[in-house]
């Protein structure tokens, strides 16, 4: 990797301000031609044991630093991610896949949480209440809720991390983060920029293994970490949130989705496409807020599906590096394999492949054609499960009510999106979509200043936003008695 600052590329565990090296590794891969990037140290129980004391020592340090102090740090840390942007996007391509533009996307999408809550830090306001009683003064107080264990997924090696890490520390938590056995390297990167930053040591680390559920199981069974934080797969935060349970956790959970997009018959249709390939194959389809069902309504159906088709062939598929690339590969082949068999199902059970449908070139590559999907029906995988890859199934439809109806029958409840004019119907649509996020005349909601989150099996706790800093702190109240 041609980095400039060649630093950034670390493969040690990152524990109490040291960067620690395991006799054990694993193997990172660049996602596009399967090349050996790295190898990584492979922690294990003591580890991340060793890493969770550290994290509780620095509390009690971290805490006490005035909201100022802690503020100068964050920024200092957000400075240098911009600073630095250029290798951090490339580590994320290469480890990732995503295209280069998108990845300099994350990268400055991840540092804006770092400013924003080094802003709010200094914003934890409490109450003053009135008295139940003549002698009576009530007050709150916000305090870090304490060690802070992190888990992320790949799709966002970076901005995951820093839209859990920056609110934690900026309300005074400390942290634990296991970043995602596939994409380990940019949360280390992160890691080079924190201690640059000056983040005391054990306030911030960074445990990199392949065994997962031990790593997950020495987090959630410690006493010592107050709250969990993930980011990936519906089952595994299942898993986190029983095991999590024994000790009475504060737990954030973001999810699976499947999202809903709706284009009504008043839509301006040329937005509507444009938004769809942007909710859809950003990232390679591999999102959770990404489209995961189209609906267009009877009267603009033959329209949009034209329309979207002829754009989505456009897309240039390829190595993330290359500039004119749009559509990167795939993480992994379990991946893309899940992707062959549902596209499969789709078409056993009458739905018409109207672009891509397969592979591209060789039966090794992780790429996979940008596609469209139409005649799509609510009997298929596509309509239940969260396709995660490239691919948009179209169903049609004739009224609201049974669009939303179709919207709503899934348990995930993420993102959803609709396009449309008429502006009672937008309210109505909008109320009655059971999503924590509704993308109106849009298809890119994501941003620092709003709550991201979920309803149902999407999970629950919200990032970002003025909301963002109460998954990381508790509320105390003091009665004060005997003012007479
Ligand atoms: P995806 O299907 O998107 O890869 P996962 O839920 O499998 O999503 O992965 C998200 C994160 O959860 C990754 O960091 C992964 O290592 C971690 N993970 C997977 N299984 C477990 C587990 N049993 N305990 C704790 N973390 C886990």
């Amino acid at each position: 990797m041609n980095l400039l600052n060649k630093s950034l590329l670390q493969t040690s565990a990152y524990i109490n301000g040291q960067f620690v090296s395991t006799p054990k590794t694993f193997e990172i891969h660049n996602p596009y031609n399967g090349k050996t990037i790295a190898e990584v140290s492979d922690c294990g129980i003591s580890e991340t044991e060793q890493a969770i004391q550290a994290a509780s020592k620095a509390f009690k340090v971290w805490r006490k630093y005035s909201a100022g102090k802690r503020a100068r740090i964050l920024k200092k840390w957000y400075q240098l991610q911009l600073n630095n942007l250029e290798d951090l996007a490339l580590i994320l391509t290469t480890e990732q896949g995503k295209p280069l533009a998108e990845s300099k996307g994350e990268i400055k999408y991840g540092a804006s949480f770092v400013e924003w809550f080094a802003e709010e830090a200094r914003r934890i306001y409490g109450d003053t209440i009135p008295g139940h009683a003549g002698d009576k003064r009530i007050m709150t107080i916000k305090q870090p809720i304490g060690v802070v264990g992190a888990i992320t997924p790949w799709n966002f090696p970076s901005a995951m991390i820093t839209r859990k890490v920056a609110p934690a520390l900026a309300a005074g938590c400390t942290v634990v983060i296991k970043p995602s056995e596939l994409t380990p390297l940019s949360a280390l990167a992160l890691a080079v920029l924190a201690e640059e930053a000056g983040f005391p040591p054990g306030v911030f680390n960074i445990i990199t293994t392949q065994d997962a559920p031990s790593v997950g199981n020495t987090m959630t069974s410690s006493p010592l970490i107050r709250k969990i934080s993930f980011t990936g797969s519906t089952a595994v935060g299942k898993l986190l949130l029983k095991q999590s349970a024994d000790t009475i956790k504060k737990v954030s959970l973001e999810l699976g989705g499947n999202a809903p997009f709706i284009v009504f018959d008043d839509a301006d249709i040329d937005k509507a496409v444009d938004g769809a390939i942007a909710a859809k194959y950003r990232n390679a389809g591999q999102t959770c807020i990404c489209a995961n069902r189209i609906f267009a309504q009877a009267g603009i159906y033959d329209t949009f599906i034209n329309k979207f088709s002829s754009k989505v062939k456009e897309l240039e598929l390829g190595n993330g590096i290359d500039p004119q690339v749009i559509v990167g590969p795939m993480i992994e082949e379990k991946a893309i394999k899940f992707v062959e068999q549902v596209v499969e199902d789709a078409q056993g059970k009458g739905a018409e492949i109207l672009t891509g449908g397969q592979r591209h070139g060789e039966s090794q590559t992780l790429l996979y054609q940008p596609t469209v999907i139409g005649n799509a029906t609510t009997d298929m995988e596509v309509f239940r499960k969260e396709i995660f890859g490239p691919v948009a199934p179209i169903f049609k439809f004739e009224t609201e009510e049974e669009v939303i109806e179709m919207a709503n029958d899934t348990n995930y409840g993420l993102a959803s999106y609709f396009y449309g004019r008429d502006y009672a119907r937008i309210w109505r649509v909008a109320e009655a979509l059971e999503y924590g996020m509704v993308g109106i005349n849009t298809g890119m909601i994501s941003t620092t200043v709003a709550p991201f989150g979920g309803v149902k099996e999407s999970g629950f706790g919200r990032e970002g936003s003025k909301y963002g800093i109460d998954d990381y702190v508790e509320i105390k109240y003091m009665c004060w008695g005997g003012v007479e």
